[in-house]
């Protein structure tokens, strides 16, 4: 595997790449686990080639969020892709990303406004930003996402289509379902901030949301399930919730009666000073 991180060994590096059919980009910040190596498996299943790309974007950090604590494992995850069979790792520096002057920012409106757009403002646009800038400097046929960041892809998918970024009616973006731990925690590189006990605590967030999916599912008021649902994680150890929500899986619009609908439950909670979230299909019974 070769580790690239600047444009144009990038681009000679790709040629070759391409003549032995399609390539697959699996972008991410690094600190790797078995979701990230998921995504990687789903695309070597689909390419001749599988290009990732470890970028810790400074621009879909907010000011006091966590960008210098961020974890950098470089060399270990070099190892993991390496054993994955991942032909080439785009690793820029972030002056090759953002060189001096560099002014363009993108924005997607409508599915970026609520959940995390609300909770993390200018988050998306840093996210389309750099994606935009990853699919035109990788150029790759399909790209992978997790479906455990629900509203990214909804505002990658909107953004790749809205400015031609993949060929039309070709499910070039493809969502890779949530990897779990055993006790049912979504798999994230922030989980390693957690102290061992909140570690523990944190397992009540999918547990407590399986609960009010139950409860809406039984036709319980959506309402009273997402209170019941705050109370417990409150209870449980974290200390802020910051949305607990029922939206649609597509235009992320808020939903009054998932019952009736297919319909997705969103929350996003903090535990001390670490913010994790987590979605779930509502399926009506
Ligand atoms: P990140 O490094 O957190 O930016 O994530 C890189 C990619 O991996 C994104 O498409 C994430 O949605 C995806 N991802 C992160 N955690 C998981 C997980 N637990 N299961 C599936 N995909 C994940």
């Amino acid at each position: 595997m070769q580790t690239i991180t600047r444009l144009d060994p990038l681009r000679s590096a790709l040629e070759p790449l391409r003549r032995d059919g399609p390539i697959a980009l699996v972008p991410t910040m690094g600190a790797l686990h078995e979701g990230h190596l998921t995504l990687v498996r789903e695309a070597k299943a689909r390419a001749a080639h599988v290009v990732a790309s470890i970028f810790v974007n400074p621009r879909q950090f907010g000011a006091n969020e966590d960008l210098d604590a961020y974890p950098r494992q470089l060399a270990r995850d070099q190892a993991l892709l390496e054993t994955e069979g991942v032909s080439l790792l785009w690793a820029p520096e972030a002056a090759a990303m953002y060189p001096l002057g560099y002014a363009t920012n993108i924005s997607v409106s409508g599915v970026s406004d609520g959940l995390c757009g609300a909770a993390r403002p200018g988050h998306f646009d840093g996210v389309a930003t750099v994606v935009c800038k990853l699919f035109n400097q990788v150029q790759p046929d399909l790209a992978l996402f997790g479906e455990k960041d629900w509203q990214q892809l909804a505002v990658i998918r909107a953004m790749a289509r809205d400015l031609d970024l993949t060929r039309p009616h070709v499910d070039a973006i493809l969502g890779v379902p949530t990897v779990r731990e055993a006790d049912g925690l979504a798999m994230s590189s922030r989980n390693a901030y957690l102290s061992s006990e909140q570690r523990a605590q944190a397992a009540s967030l999918p547990q407590a949301m399986k609960a009010a999916i139950w409860a809406m599912n039984r036709g319980e008021p959506v309402g009273d399930a997402l209170r019941e649902l705050e109370e417990i994680l409150l209870a449980g150890g974290f200390d802020k919730i910051d949305y607990a929500e029922v939206r649609d899986p597509a235009l992320l619009t808020l939903v009054e009666d998932p019952v009736h609908q297919a319909a997705r439950l969103f929350v996003a909670a903090r535990i001390g000073g670490t913010r994790l979230i987590d979605n779930m299909a509502i399926s009506p019974l």
